[in-house]
């Protein structure tokens, strides 16, 4: 799935192509979960923002256009990949643009999600309306993770996925920070310093993946191909081979339904 890396990469790339331009026409899938994305026509990309995993197009009637990518979404504008003749069956919706170029949303598994709403009013959505702090913002840190946190039942790892603590944090960088911090995924509380070094170690996976346009693993694609950080990665996706810490053998097991991976040496409980 992408997380806030890929997703920023999208954004990056995404901006200096639509910024200014007024869809002319727009089209999508059948399903409710891509139909807001017709309701666009005549409208004029004014700022594309990002909020965790969540890409918000601010349009010129003071609405939001929020795209979801979900597990497998895919952001597309004329390359030379994307040859519209050709009928593509993932295609979920599109936009026209009045540079004759198209912008597609692409999504093979279906997991991912379009709305329209009221300039910041994300209460249809409530993964964004509660969403934490942004892991670079500058008022962001370990106090206010350990706060966050505090008096909560569910395991570290969980947490973090839940996008309440901080947003943005997926699979494979919770399993990175929790490597890189020294923490085990399954602790149902952290202390103070344990708090700070969780931040410090979320900021540091999250800023070289930002560095390497993201990881990609399976369906990610940012507008001009891959990213690269899937050659970096230290823990994610490594279960049996050594830790490059200790050179013990890395293990997996399923946390609240997601598949974890830690080092039980450098991750001890
Ligand atoms: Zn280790």
């Amino acid at each position: 799935m992408p997380e806030l890396p890929e997703v920023e990469t999208i954004r990056r790339q995404l901006e200096c192509e639509i910024l200014k331009r007024t869809v002319v026409q727009a089209g999508s899938h059948e399903s409710e979960k891509f139909r807001p994305a017709r309701d666009v026509e005549g409208q004029r990309f004014m700022a594309l923002r990002r909020r965790g995993k969540y890409l918000l197009a601010e349009l010129g009637n003071e609405t939001e256009l929020i795209v979801h990518l979900g597990m497998t979404g895919q952001l597309l504008i004329d390359n030379p990949e994307l040859d519209l003749s050709v009928v593509d069956e993932y295609m979920r919706a599109w936009w026209l643009l009045d540079d004759q170029r198209t912008l597609v949303f692409r999504d093979v598994r279906r997991f991912g999600r379009i709305a329209l709403v009221k300039k910041g009013d994300y209460s249809q959505i409530p993964t964004l309306l509660h969403m934490g702090p942004e892991p670079f913002d500058s008022n962001f840190d370990g106090d206010e993770l350990w706060r966050r946190a505090r008096g909560r039942r569910q395991r570290i790892k969980t947490q973090l996925l839940g996008q309440r603590l901080v947003a943005g944090v997926g699979n494979i960088y919770a399993d990175e920070a929790l490597f890189q911090a020294g923490l085990n995924p399954s602790l149902r509380s952290i202390s103070r310093p344990q708090a700070q070094r969780l931040v410090d170690a979320i900021r540091a996976v999250l800023s070289q993946a930002l560095e390497r346009g993201g990881t990609t693993l399976r369906d990610y694609r940012n507008l001009v191909g891959e990213g690269s950080n899937q050659h970096h990665l230290q823990c994610y996706g490594r279960v049996g081979q050594k830790c490059f810490v200790c050179g013990f053998i890395l293990r997996a097991r399923i946390i609240d339904a997601r598949s974890t991976t830690w080092c039980p040496t450098c991750q001890r409980r």
